[in-house]
């Protein structure tokens, strides 16, 4: 399974960051978190997309 992340959704609240730092990062410059890894092994994934407020995680 891939993660990507709509980065002009998303309002770089750090809620992924916090529950998944393996895969999220926030971006400083641009005030969105980012994904580090997309490839997905861990179910932190799944909690960090249903967590994020605006739905702009994606997994597939
Ligand atoms: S939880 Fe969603 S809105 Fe918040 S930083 Fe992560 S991707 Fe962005």
């Amino acid at each position: 399974m891939k993660v990507s992340l709509d980065q002009t959704a998303c309002i770089g609240c750090g809620l992924c960051v916090q529950i998944s730092p393996e895969y999220f990062s926030l971006n400083e410059e641009a005030g969105t978190a980012q994904v580090q890894r997309t490839e997905v092994e861990d179910d932190s994934v799944r909690e960090a997309q249903a967590s994020c407020p605006v739905s702009c995680i994606h997994l597939e």
